[in-house]
């Protein structure tokens, strides 16, 4: 029988592609968005506790009731929103399954759903299974900041849903209060749902305030606030993330999420409820954590001949090396793995249409001191 694919854009993710090749020359890997530091000793003594404790079996298919307990609390004490747990809050497995889910439960074959590219690579993935389309509106190549004028001239009467992502993979870019403003005017007037991906919400930088789509009363009602605790408890191998709707929309959500996984690892669950109440300076203190680190690693950068862009929140700094070598960012990522040993991410593959002469690569700073002096090491010799 001719396999017939239904996902014909769909290859390799970029980061599985890069990750490999960095495995193949022994090559220093910034290119996956992945910490390699320890995970908090609290967090992983709560995980085997509640393991030998028994709790092995299936979860709540909403999620463990602690764990919808203490992300309200967490909520609240960051938003001054309290969602109900129970018809406001779904735990999934990572934002990845959220994105899926939102996308699934809202959007109908045939609409449409606006992503600003460069956008995260599973965005258009899950609007495809949907069977929609996806209107893909540039951020400015060089700010990575939004063109609302564009966003509302992409609206049709079929748009549906629109995403949006900040702190910004891969940019690090920040949506402002004016731009969360425009948003909720474009998508109220127009009565479209948000879907804001808002899994670097921690780790934003420089005092700046993270514009949580949650901030916005007028944004509650049509709108999936979806975050990691991959991202903010150094796990991303634990797949844990959640969901907050509204419940009209948390109930059609939850249609999905109850067929697509039904529920999560269930002893993580657990660990993160005790995690949250019993540590909170955890995840306030993530932005300084972070900030040292993006610190010392633009500093190493500015001895080599990478010019580095501003990056006011997440764990991505993209450098610039139009000073280096004309190669497109494909070519150039390749050329560095093999030639130089460090790995980073080309930025085209998170385009419907990159920007033509755009030179630009994705390193990761979620790394120890030691991974990050042996790449500099290695980029000094650019
Ligand atoms: N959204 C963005 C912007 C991301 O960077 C990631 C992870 N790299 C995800 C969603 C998916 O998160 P998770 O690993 O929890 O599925």
């Amino acid at each position: 029988m001719q396999p017939v694919t239904k996902l014909p854009k769909v290859g390799t993710t970029i980061f599985t592609t890069m990750s490999t090749l960095a495995a193949k020359h022994s090559a220093v890997n910034l290119g996956q968005g992945f910490p390699d530091f320890d995970v908090p000793p609290l967090l992983v003594d709560a995980l085997s506790r509640a393991m030998r404790d028994g709790q092995n079996q299936y979860a709540m298919m909403s999620g463990a009731p602690a764990l919808r307990l203490a992300i309200a609390h967490k909520t609240d004490a960051c938003y001054g929103v309290r969602p109900n747990p129970d018809t406001e809050i779904t735990v999934t497995s990572g934002a990845s399954e959220a994105i899926l889910n939102a996308v699934l439960a809202v959007v109908r074959a045939g609409e449409e759903v606006i992503v600003l590219d460069p956008c995260y690579d599973c965005y258009e993935p899950a609007i495809d299974m949907a069977g929609a389309i996806a209107v893909h509106v540039p951020l400015d190549a060089k700010t990575f900041a939004p063109d609302w004028t564009r966003v509302r001239e992409a609206i049709t009467p079929n748009t549906r849903l629109l995403m949006i992502n900040s702190p910004h993979n891969p940019s690090g870019a920040m949506l402002t209060a004016d731009d969360m403003r425009e948003v909720a005017d474009i998508v109220v007037s127009h009565n479209l749902y948000l879907l804001s991906d808002e899994v670097y919400e921690h780790i934003v930088f420089d005092g700046a305030r993270h514009e949580s789509a949650l901030l916005y009363p007028e944004l509650r009602d049509r709108t999936f606030v979806i975050s990691s605790f991959g991202k903010t408890y150094h796990c991303t191998g634990w797949k844990v993330g959640y969901c907050v709707a509204p419940p009209a929309l948390t109930l059609e959500f939850r249609k999905v999420h109850q067929y697509n996984t039904f529920c999560t690892f269930h002893p993580a669950q657990i660990a993160f409820a005790e995690m949250i109440e019993k540590d909170p300076a955890h995840y306030q203190s993530l932005g300084d954590f972070y900030q040292e680190k993006r610190d010392a690693f633009r500093q190493q950068l500015s001895e080599t001949k990478l010019k580095a862009l501003p990056v006011p929140g997440g764990y991505f700094q993209l450098v610039d090396y139009s000073d280096i070598s004309d190669l497109d960012d494909m070519a150039f990522s390749e050329w560095l793995t093999i030639e130089k040993g460090v790995t980073g991410i080309p930025l085209s593959p998170f385009y419907a249409t990159p920007p033509k002469g755009q030179r630009l690569l994705r390193l990761c700073f979620a790394k120890n001191p030691e991974t990050v002096a042996e790449a500099m090491a290695r980029l000094k010799t650019l």
